[in-house]
C-alpha cells in the first residue's frame, strides 16, 4: 500500500475512487458513462443539486450565499475576485503569506489598485504576520488561509469591517469555520474536496455587481449563480467525484469528526518532528498548518538518504516544495492516521540507523 502525502492533486478515500470508477462504466444504472451523459440531463442536475446541498450542510452555509462550481482553478479566482469586487476608483487590501497570496495580489494589480498590508517574505513565509492595519476604505481584504507550500495556516479570521475574501484551497472542509464571517471563499477542489477541474466558490449574494465593471459573462459571479453553475458545460466528472467525497465526509460524521482527526494527525507528526533530533519543523510553531507539514533535516546532507528510505517504505510525495526544500507531508482529510504512523515509524527507523 502506498501512503500518498502529495500536495495536490492528492489522495481521496479509496471508496470514492471505487465508486467513481464504477460510474465511468455505468452511471447510476443508466447504461451510460458519467463521461458521456448530458450535463442537462435530470440525472446530472441531481448531482449538482446534491453537491451544493452537501456543501451547504457540511459547512453550515447560511441563506444569502450562493455556491458555485467553476473552472479555471483557484488561479482563475485570483482574477475573478478583483474583476467582480474592485471598483475602478477603489483599492483592495492583500496579506502576503506566500506564493499563492503573491499571485492573487499580482492578478488584482492588473485589474486595479492593491495595497499589501503585510508580508512574511522577510523569512521565506515561515510565519503569519499578525500586526497590520486593513484600510477601512478597502473594497475587500484578501488572504490565504492555508499556505500549502510553507505549512502555515491562519485559523482566526482577521478582524476588519471590510468584506473578507479567502483562498481556502488547501484547508476547506478540514475544520469548522463560521461562513457568516466571510464574504467570499474560494477553493480549487484538488486539495481537499475532490479531483482537479472544479473550483468551489461560496459568495455572499450582496457582492454581485459590486465592482460596477462590465466583465465578460464567463467571469461574472452573478451569471454563474443565476445559471446554477450551468452557464456553460460544467466539469461533470470533477463535480461528480466531489459529490462522492462530500458524501464520504458526511457519512464519517462531518466536519466536527474530521477536524478532530486532523488535529490528532497533525499533532502526532509535529510531536515526532520536535522529538526526533534529526528533524526540525520550518514553520513558526503558533502558525503550523494542520494540512501541510513542512520540515527539514538538521543535517541537510542526509535528506536524500531519508527520501530514499521513505520511498522504500512506500511514502510518496514528501519531497518539499523547491522554495522551502526538505520535506512536506500533506495530510488532507482522506489521509489516514495509519499513513501518519508509517511516516513517523520511518523517521524513527532513520534515527535508529544513524545514531
Ligand atoms: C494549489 C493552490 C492554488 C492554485 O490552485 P489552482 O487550482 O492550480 O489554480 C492556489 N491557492 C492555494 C492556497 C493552493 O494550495
Amino acid at each position: 500500500m502506498k501512503h500518498n502525502f502529495g500536495a495536490g492533486p492528492c489522495i481521496l478515500p479509496k471508496e470514492v475512487f471505487e465508486q467513481a470508477s464504477q460510474a465511468v462504466i455505468d452511471f447510476n444504472g443508466t447504461g451510460l458513462s458519467i463521461l458521456e451523459i448530458s450535463h442537462r440531463s435530470k440525472e446530472f442536475e441531481e448531482v449538482v443539486v446534491e453537491t451544493e446541498q452537501l456543501v451547504r450542510e457540511l459547512l453550515n452555509v447560511p441563506s444569502g450565499y450562493s455556491i458555485l462550481f467553476l473552472q479555471g482553478g483557484a488561479s482563475q479566482q485570483f482574477a475573478m475576485v478583483p474583476m467582480n469586487l474592485l471598483p475602478a476608483d477603489g483599492k483592495a487590501a492583500y496579506l502576503d503569506t506566500g506564493v499563492w497570496a503573491t499571485k492573487a495580489a499580482k492578478e488584482a494589480k492588473r485589474v486595479g489598485q492593491v495595497e499589501i498590508v503585510a508580508s512574511s517574505s522577510d523569512q521565506n513565509y515561515n510565519y503569519i504576520p499578525k500586526l497590520y492595519t486593513i484600510p477601512t476604505d478597502a473594497a475587500y481584504f484578501h488572504y490565504t488561509s492555508n499556505n500549502t507550500i510553507y505549512g502555515t495556516e491562519v485559523f482566526d479570521r482577521p478582524a476588519t469591517q471590510v468584506p473578507v475574501v479567502v483562498d481556502m484551497s488547501s484547508d476547506i472542509l478540514s475544520r469548522n469555520i463560521n461562513i457568516a464571517d466571510y464574504d467570499l471563499i474560494y477553493a480549487g477542489a484538488q486539495k481537499n474536496m475532490g479531483p482537479a477541474g472544479v473550483t468551489l466558490v461560496i459568495i455572499k449574494d450582496e457582492l454581485f455587481g459590486k465592482s460596477g465593471r462590465t466583465n465578460p459573462m464567463i467571469f461574472d459571479y452573478e451569471a454563474h449563480a443565476k445559471a446554477g453553475s450551468m452557464y456553460n458545460t460544467p466539469p461533470v466528472f470533477s463535480i461528480y467525484v466531489s459529490m462522492l467525497n462530500l458524501r464520504w465526509l458526511k457519512a464519517k460524521g462531518g466536519i466536527d469528526v474530521i477536524e478532530q482527526e486532523n488535529i490528532i494527525k497533525a499533532r502526532t507528526l509535529y510531536d515526532e518532528i520536535d522529538r526526533n533530533p534529526f528533524f526540525r519543523g520550518t514553520a513558526a510553531v503558533e502558525d503550523r498548518s494542520r494540512m501541510n507539514v513542512t520540515f527539514v533535516m538538521e543535517n541537510a546532507e542526509l535528506e536524500a538518504e531519508f527520501l530514499a528510505l521513505a520511498k522504500e517504505r512506500n511514502l510518496i510525495g514528501i519531497k518539499g516544495h523547491r522554495s522551502v526544500g526538505g520535506f512536506r507531508a500533506s495530510i488532507y482529510n482522506a489521509l489516514t492516521i495509519s499513513s501518519i504512523n508509517a511516516l513517523v515509524d520511518t523517521m524513527r527507523e532513520f534515527e535508529e540507523r544513524k545514531k
